[in-house]
């Protein structure tokens, strides 16, 4: 018991007790049907997926495949039509409303293609997002931000607004914000998608790294092979079903 708690509380901190064999993501039967139509669609067929912590996942399938929709059941933004999610061993399909929100906050971090900065705000200011929604001190947060624009190689642009910035530039400061509640997920839709090549590389790169040296484990969707090959495995869908799981980047890292 002992071991489970000192586990469980340190996970988030990404030191060696996250690595091993310890589950992160189990699906159980997990099917999404959207009401809107007549009958209902079906975007997830029943699927279980088994994602161990410190993995480095790729998600891949035709436009319309369900990959979207797999990634917001996984970070607990929408909950499935039937079957089981634990992510971290908390199971979101019994969480309310409100402490779903807190779970996305504390263990989550999203990406997406169209970065999602708020436009009114500076880089510092979009950082520092789940900082002030959980109330952290002032002088606490101009550290973490000032840690995280260095991390994400962006000094010097924290009083900038994201229209001043390029798309890479503007996607490090959405993985910088993702960063801030020292996320156990990084949770990514097609985060290179409307990157040019360097600039893609670069994130990728950026996500390697986060995966290997803080061991955070990464679920990304993608449509480029290449940027699968960061990954260790790669999960493919089609027409709302796990098709395939392979092994992929395995050496590459
Ligand atoms: P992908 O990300 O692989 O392109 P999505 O997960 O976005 O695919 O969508 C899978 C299918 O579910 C698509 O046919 C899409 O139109 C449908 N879909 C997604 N979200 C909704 C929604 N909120 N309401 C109705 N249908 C949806
Ligand atoms: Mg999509």
């Amino acid at each position: 018991i002992g071991y489970m708690m000192v586990s469980y509380q340190t996970t988030g901190s990404g030191n060696c007790l996250t690595g091993g064999n310890q589950s992160m993501i189990k699906l159980k039967n997990v099917s999404k049907v959207f009401t809107l139509e007549a009958g209902g669609f079906t975007a997830l067929k029943p699927s279980n997926i088994d994602i161990k912590k410190g993995e480095f996942i790729a998600i891949m399938g035709p436009s319309g495949s369900g990959k979207s929709t797999l990634l917001q059941l996984l970070g607990g933004l929408d909950l499935p039509t039937a079957g089981t999610i634990a992510v971290d061993g908390v199971q979101l399909d019994r969480l309310n409303e409100k402490e779903r929100t807190l779970f996305r906050r504390e263990k989550v971090g999203f990406v997406f293609q169209n970065y999602q900065l708020l436009p009114m705000m500076t880089v510092a200011e979009n950082i520092a997002l789940s900082l002030a929604a959980n109330k952290t001190p002032k002088a606490e947060t101009d550290a973490i931000v000032a840690r995280l624009l260095r991390e994400v190689n962006l000094e010097g642009k924290a009083t900038n607004f994201p229209a001043q910035l390029s798309g890479g530039q503007q996607q490090r400061v959405a993985i910088a914000r993702a960063l801030a509640m020292k996320p156990l997920l990084i949770l990514a839709d097609e985060p290179t998608g409307n990157l040019d090549r360097k600039n893609g590389e670069d994130v990728l790169q950026l996500l390697s790294r986060l995966n290997r040296e803080e061991h955070i484990t990464i679920v990304m969707v993608t449509h480029d092979r290449h940027a699968a090959e960061a990954a260790d495995r790669v999960i493919t869908l089609r027409d709302g079903e796990v098709v395939q799981t392979v092994l992929e980047g395995a050496g590459l890292k």
